[in-house]
């Protein structure tokens, strides 16, 4: 039998990192009614509440054309073979981020290449984009990562100088504003995500892309379909990627809720911002940043601090969860080897990887629970400091 020190003391109760069932409790009856509506249609695969989903997304973030797909990682997919990526052209992104980023990447045959982040936004460095730019390069493929913008302006500028696309991964980050505008309706492509767990989640998986050009929109509609415009003909080779109509119903009604949910998930980060001052932590860790150019959306409310495991080991103890996004950089996962990265090569990420922690966040979640967070987080560093003056 192992004795841990929460033998000793006793933890308390664990809440949850993240709670779906309080959302859901507040609009079940809406939810349930659609999803009703269209079991009694008998009518799956797209057809109106896709195309209504895609009109009013495209009205919400302010693009022309929005086109449901099958996830996130196909949105991604799907912009790049709209963009007519393949086999012997580069891709610039960052090696800080859910490995869907990079894995399209290579799935169109194309090549990922990396560039740091900075320390501070976690974002693409735009500084270091220009380096990278070879006459390979086709796109850049930027991540408003945690749900804040990364530096298009900058990335548009490079962007346009060599006739490249910018596709927007904004799966983290929908409804966040850049300079007034909204990520996804920036760039040539915006890329969503509908997985459960982003501001906006269907019932399993889904995304979408959307487009500024309607020749991108026209293309992106028929690579999800195979290729097919006409039944039995194929124009090009696509794939089968569609958003379910059973998704497309119950995100509609999300949808209208969207924009009480990303208020109430500024709330929560403004909350932690005060509880960390009033505690005088803010030279302990690092809070995240929030240019005022810029809305933050935190899909995630991502601290950093040197002591990240021995803090999070302490916050386990004590039933407070959290999560690391994200434990190792994709320029050093096995997958990509191949690419031929080494350690060092990308510092601020590495970094990142080792200094970042997720703490709850959601729109329904209880102040009560922040302050259990953030008093477990001062006395870590208390009894460490206590600790280190014994010494
Ligand atoms: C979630 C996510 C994706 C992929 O979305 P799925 O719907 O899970 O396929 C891509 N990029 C980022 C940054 C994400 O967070």
């Amino acid at each position: 039998m192992q004795i841990s020190t929460s033998a000793v003391r006793p933890a308390k109760t664990a809440f949850q990192f993240f709670d779906l069932g309080a959302q859901f409790e507040t609009i079940r009856g809406e939810v349930l009614q659609a999803v009703g509506a269209v079991l009694d249609s008998q009518q799956f695969i797209l057809g109106q509440q896709v195309d209504l989903l895609e009109q009013e997304l495209a009205a919400f973030l302010g693009v022309p054309f929005a086109i449901g797909c099958a996830s996130g990682t196909d949105a991604l997919y799907l912009a790049l073979l709209a963009q007519g990526v393949g086999p012997g052209d580069e891709v610039i992104t960052t090696p800080f981020t859910f490995v869907a980023t990079a894995g399209s990447i290579a799935r169109t045959g194309a090549t990922p290449v990396f560039v740091d982040i900075r320390p501070d936004t976690f974002n693409i460095n735009s500084d270091l984009i220009q380096e990278a730019v070879t006459e390979r390069t086709r796109a850049i493929l930027p991540v408003h990562l945690f749900g804040l913008a990364a530096e298009l302006r900058p990335i548009l500028q490079i962007a346009e100088k060599h006739s490249m696309a910018v596709i927007e991964d904004a799966a983290q980050a929908i409804g966040a504003v850049y300079y007034g505008e909204k990520v996804g309706s920036i760039g040539t492509f915006g890329c969503f995500s509908f997985f459960p767990s982003k501001n906006l989640g269907c019932a399993g998986d889904g995304g979408m892309v959307t487009a500024r050009h309607p020749g991108n929109a026209d293309r992106l509609r028929l690579l999800r379909v195979h290729g097919s415009r006409a039944k039995y003909h194929y124009e090009l080779l696509g794939t089968n990627s569609r958003l379910d109509t059973l998704q497309a119903a119950i995100l509609r009604v999300k949808l209208r809720h969207l924009d009480n949910w990303t208020k109430a998930r500024q709330e929560r980060a403004a909350i932690y911002r005060q509880i960390f001052e009033d505690k005088h932590l803010s030279d302990a860790v690092t809070l995240p940043e929030a240019p005022s150019h810029s809305s933050h959306v935190f899909n995630q409310f991502v601290i950093r601090s040197t002591s990240r495991d021995s803090l999070r080991q302490f916050l386990q103890e004590q039933g407070v969860p959290t999560a690391i996004y994200y434990p190792e950089p994709l320029h050093l996962q096995p997958a990509f080897s191949y690419l031929g990265y080494r350690a060092g090569s990308m510092p601020e990420s590495e970094a990142a990887c080792e200094e970042t922690l997720a703490l709850p966040i959601y729109p329904e979640l209880p102040v009560e629970s922040q302050e259990r967070v953030v008093d477990a987080i001062a006395e870590f560093f208390h009894s460490k400091l206590h600790h280190s003056r014994r010494k």
